[in-house]
This record gives C-alpha cells, sequence and structure tokens, in this order.
C-alpha cells in the first residue's frame, strides 16, 4: 500500500488535499494522471450504462431539497456509533472497535464513552439565516436524484418499466475515521444506476445487474481472483433493503467493497409519495395496472474504484539488470495513450518525432519525451501505464517505419508511421 501511495503522489495520481497547509483528512486530489485515470473509468462506465436503449442518463444538483433526506431515512438513520476514548481521546466507530476491547490509538483497556448515534451528512444552510429552516445537506448518495426525477426522466425520454437512470456524481459523508488512502473518504463520487422493474420481476434483474457489474470490473483488466461478491446477512441489510450483494476487491489491507447491488423495493419511491404528496405509480400499459416500480441499484464508489484500478494494475518486476515498476492498466483506462520518443536528438530524428505526435495528438493523449536514455523513458511510462511506446529512429529516417514497444511484453514491432493511428485504435480499443 505505501509503495502505491508513494507512486501515486510522485507521478502525479493523487495528492493530499490542500497539503502545504498539512493537509485535509479524507480529502483528496487528482493529478494530471489521476484525473485522466478517473475520468475514463468514468467514461467507461457512464458508455456500459448510457449506450443501452433501457437506460437514461441524469446530472441532478447536489444541494436537495431537506425533506428528501427526511423521506429517505437518511436524518433518521444515517449515523454510525461513535465513541471516543477518555485516556487519549481519540475517535471510533463502536461497530469497528477490536474485540479485545482496548482501545487502537493507546491501548487502555475500558477507557472508552457511551457509543452516540453520529449522523454522516454534512450540513450547510442556503441563503444568509443559518437556521434550521435554512439547513440543506450536501448529498450522502447520488440515488435520491434519481428517485425525486424518475417521473420527469421517464416521461422525457418516453421509457418503459423496465428501464435505468444513470448519474455519476459527487457525495459526501462526514465518517468517524477516513482511513486507507481513498477508500473512506469524505467526499468521493459515485457512479450510480437505478434500475426500475414491475414488482416481481425484482429477483430476476438483480441477478442480471449482480454478474453484468462484476464482469464490468474484468472487462476492464482486473483479475477474477481479486474480486468476490460478499452478501449482507439478514442482521446487515439496510433498512431499504430486501437483499444486497457487495462487490469486494482484495486491498492489500484487505476484501473491502467496491460497489453494491441492492434491491431497494418500492421503498425510496413510496417514502417520496408519502412525503412530497405525489403520486409515485406508474401506469403499465402492457399490463393495465399501476404499481410503484421496484428499484435494483448498482452503486459503485469512482474513488474506490479507481483506487482498486490502481492496486490491480500495479506490478514489480525484476528484469535482467534493473528492476521495473509497470502499472499495467487497461488500454481503455490508462491516462496516457502512447509515448513518442526521438531515439536521440539529432539528425531530424525530433522534427519527424514531433510532427508524429502532433499528428497523433488529434486523436489520442499522447506524451512526447526526448529526455535521458531511451530505457529511462520507457521505465517513465511503465510507471504511469502507458499501454504504447513508439521510438523514432535511424532507420525512420529511411524506410518511414517506427517501432512500437508494448509495455506489457516490453517487445517491439516495426510499422510503417503511416499505420501508426490504425495500430493503436486496434490494440488500444478506443
Ligand atoms: P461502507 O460500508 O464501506 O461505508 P457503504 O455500504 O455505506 O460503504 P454504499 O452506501 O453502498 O456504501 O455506497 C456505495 C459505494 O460508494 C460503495 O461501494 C463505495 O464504493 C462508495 N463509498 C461509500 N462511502 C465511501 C467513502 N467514504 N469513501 C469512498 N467511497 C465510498
Amino acid at each position: 500500500m505505501e509503495k502505491i501511495v508513494s507512486l501515486a503522489k510522485r507521478r502525479g495520481f493523487v495528492f493530499q488535499s490542500s497539503e502545504i497547509y498539512g493537509g485535509l483528512n479524507g480529502c483528496y486530489d487528482y493529478g494530471p494522471l489521476g484525473v485522466e485515470l478517473l475520468n475514463n473509468i468514468k467514461e467507461q462506465w457512464w458508455r456500459s450504462m448510457t449506450l443501452r436503449e433501457d437506460i437514461e442518463g441524469i446530472d441532478a444538483s447536489i444541494l436537495m431539497h431537506p425533506r428528501v433526506w427526511e423521506a429517505s431515512g437518511h436524518v433518521e438513520h444515517f449515523t454510525d456509533p461513535m465513541v471516543d476514548c477518555k485516556q487519549c481521546r481519540a475517535r471510533f466507530r463502536n461497530d469497528e472497535l477490536p474485540e479485545s476491547g482496548a482501545c487502537p490509538n493507546c491501548g487502555g483497556k475500558d477507557t472508552f464513552t457511551e457509543a452516540r448515534k453520529f449522523n454522516l451528512m454534512f450540513r450547510t444552510f442556503v441563503g444568509p439565516v443559518e437556521d434550521s429552516s435554512a439547513t440543506v445537506y450536501l448529498r450522502p448518495e447520488t440515488a435520491q436524484g434519481i428517485y425525486v426525477n424518475f417521473f420527469n426522466v421517464q416521461s422525457a425520454a418516453r421509457q418503459k418499466v423496465p428501464f435505468g437512470i444513470a448519474q455519476i456524481g459527487k457525495a459526501f459523508r462526514n465518517e468517524i475515521n477516513t482511513k486507507n488512502f481513498l477508500f473512506r473518504t469524505r467526499e468521493f463520487e459515485q457512479m450510480e444506476m437505478q434500475f426500475f422493474v414491475k414488482p416481481g420481476d425484482d429477483d430476476e434483474w438483480f441477478e442480471y445487474w449482480k454478474e453484468q457489474r462484476i464482469q464490468w470490473f474484468i472487462d476492464l483488466g482486473m483479475s477474477p481472483d481479486l474480486l468476490r461478491y460478499n452478501e449482507h446477512g439478514p442482521g446487515e441489510l439496510a433498512h431499504y433493503a430486501k437483499k444486497a450483494f457487495d462487490i469486494q476487491f482484495l486491498f492489500p489491507f484487505g476484501w473491502g467493497e467496491i460497489e453494491g447491488i441492492h434491491n431497494r423495493t418500492d421503498y425510496d419511491l413510496q417514502q417520496h409519495e408519502k412525503f412530497s404528496g405525489k403520486a409515485m405509480k406508474y401506469y403499465d400499459q402492457e399490463a393495465n395496472e399501476k404499481y410503484i416500480p421496484y428499484v435494483i441499484e448498482t452503486s459503485a464508489g469512482a474513488s474506490r474504484s479507481f483506487m482498486a484500478f490502481l492496486v490491480s494494475a500495479f506490478a514489480e518486476e525484476q528484469l535482467e539488470k534493473e528492476k521495473r515498476t509497470v502499472m499495467r492498466f487497461h488500454p481503455r483506462i490508462a491516462p496516457i495513450n502512447a509515448a513518442v520518443f526521438p531515439l536521440v536528438n539529432r539528425d531530424g530524428m525530433p522534427e519527424k518525432a514531433r510532427a508524429i505526435a502532433t499528428d497523433l495528438q488529434k486523436r489520442y493523449r499522447v506524451f512526447y519525451d526526448d529526455k535521458g536514455a531511451v530505457g529511462r523513458r520507457y521505465r517513465r511510462q511503465d510507471e504511469a501505464g502507458t499501454p504504447f511506446c513508439i521510438t523514432i529512429d535511424s532507420q525512420t529516417l529511411e524506410d518511414q517505419s517506427v517501432t512500437i514497444r508494448d509495455r506489457d511484453s516490453m517487445e517491439q514491432v516495426r510499422v510503417a508511421d503511416a499505420q501508426i493511428a490504425a495500430y493503436l485504435s486496434d490494440n488500444l480499443g478506443i
């Protein structure tokens, strides 16, 4: 984990938020490589959802009417039990304390206060008066923005149940303990899709989405050995859920949830009907009946998935003369698509390399590098996870061919310069 965190900082994937002021706990900034990787993950997710005819996209606002969170149950239930150590004043989630009962910080025995409920929603105020009538919340999940727009989307897009609504956006939780780098932060991004189905069809759709979602991670290069399902037992189910499976990833600190697939029944729409007074019943023309649809939710953390992709891509290899660190990102999510190098800085090679890079940049994210030995340049791109390095050498000037080196096999092929774009398109899959 330490190696990954240090590489993430050194190569500009992730920085601590407000680092020059000592950082802000549970908040991170994405650097030049990180933001590309994160955008690519989100783009792949968005395409996998919205290129289907039965899913529409939406982008709801972060601040919502405060009654939304009463209806959803968050004001009442979205709490963690919090305890303080009376000896060292450290604060913990009661359900995460070790069985020994000793304080994980100072080792004190039986030094904890009684558990108190702590609501994880961030509160703020709209307008200049800071009183309870002006209280609003930073959304702790993106799902509610979808539910309250169910009929807007359904009628505007002329959809029929079953159909889904997808959204990517920031969510905020005032977590008691932030830990494990991007795993548990206070500000994070979610990629959520709510699929509305006829009651009775929900079990089948649940199974369908469970399969689809784990396959998405595998298709983007995650090893199936690092993924598993974890079913919520009866005691663990959220108040609204009929069934819930997490997709877990094997992080260096152990298995952790990266996505939840939940059968939320008709709970949320029912609640919004109750609290808003607006009917939430859908008229099913085919069946000629009215019902409140059931919801199958797929809720992935974009930031947590980002971290899982970092971990699963990270590899260290012993080569003949040196060790290399390589980020084996799937080509579709790699932050840089290709690098272009002149072998040496003379004989017209830089000019030719520049021309090739400029041409490819019309379509791809291409990094131009003419500094230092070519072996060092390869190592730098390996660390960034760049799938292909294109080198212009003396032969290029004779027959217009370049070498393309594959990041993983490190093998090189010679390709005519007119064919580079086609080669990248075939091999990047974008
Ligand atoms: P946990 O039990 O780990 O707190 P949760 O069960 O509350 O998570 P959900 O409410 O199901 O999580 O949220 C869906 C997804 O959002 C999670 O699978 C995770 O990827 C992401 N997520 C939730 N909380 C955080 C957080 N504090 N930091 C980063 N990602 C988060």
